[in-house]
């Protein structure tokens, strides 16, 4: 059984351990003092890493911890990240752990985003900066249109889904989603548990889809009752999914 535990970097950034007692493995080490840090304490022996796309926050750490344990390193085609040993596309898939992790491009956040997604045990979804909880990333190299594509893949996934995001950036998510979708009564519920376990220092995340595709604004493009209180608000102009989409990102970039 693979146990998955954040260690935290930055301000608010999760770098995600994947390990079996003995091994470990890595998601978008952007430092890497707390991983060696982890390491050490726990005894384990570091024979992976994983990377969701070339930001500095989620590679930063990557050649000293590739350097250092020789190990491979799995990540974006993207020649301008160093230290890729094992270019991955849309597609491919990777056995980890005894994982076997499905590679699915999501583009949008950045050019080369990739997730990763295990159906087995127990479905786990390591989507970077692509789908927060309660959010989403910044669409910094795509477009709109391919941000929603990629988020619609993910939300596509079974609703039992963990949803390993990258940021704990749970809570002023979820004050975006409120101003956006304010009679959201599953949301409201959501705000009052994830600020408890913020109030105990406990991470929000992992979520499920089932609770973004409930609360989450970019996943509820679609919906009878986002368009509705898009409309109330006097904010939809473009009344297709790429529209409404395209108002909620602009809103949240502004809020
Ligand atoms: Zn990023």
């Amino acid at each position: 059984m693979t146990n998955i535990e954040p260690i935290q970097a930055f301000t608010d950034n999760y770098i995600w351990l994947l390990t079996n007692g003995s091994s470990a493995v890595v998601v978008d080490p952007g430092d890497p003092a707390p991983v060696a840090a982890t390491l050490a304490d726990r005894g384990l022996t570091l024979s992976g890493i994983i990377i969701t796309h070339h930001h500095f926050d989620h590679v930063g750490g990557l050649e000293t911890l590739a350097s250092q344990w020789e190990c491979p390193v799995w990540g974006p085609d993207n020649p301008a990240i160093n230290g890729i040993t094992h270019a991955l596309s849309d597609g491919d898939s990777v056995t980890l752990l005894g994982l076997e992790l499905q590679v699915m491009g999501v583009p949008g956040h950045t050019l080369d985003h990739i997730a990763f997604y295990a159906a087995s045990p127990e479905p786990v979804l390591f989507c970077g900066d692509t789908l927060f909880a309660g959010g989403c990333g910044r669409v910094f190299e795509g477009t709109f249109p391919m941000m929603r594509q990629s988020l619609n893949k993910l939300a596509a996934l079974p609703s039992e889904t963990r949803v390993y995001c990258a940021h704990e950036y749970t809570m002023a998510n979820l004050a975006f989603a409120r101003a956006v979708e304010p009679a959201n009564k599953a949301l409201a519920q959501r705000e009052l548990d994830d600020a408890a376990r913020r109030e105990r220092g406990l991470p929000t995340v992992p979520s499920t889809l089932a609770m973004e595709r409930a609360t989450n604004p970019f996943l509820r493009a679609g919906t009878q009752e986002l368009r509705d209180a898009l409309a109330a608000s006097d904010r939809l102009s473009d009344q297709s999914d790429d529209g409404v989409f395209a108002t909620v990102r602009s809103w949240k970039d502004n809020f």
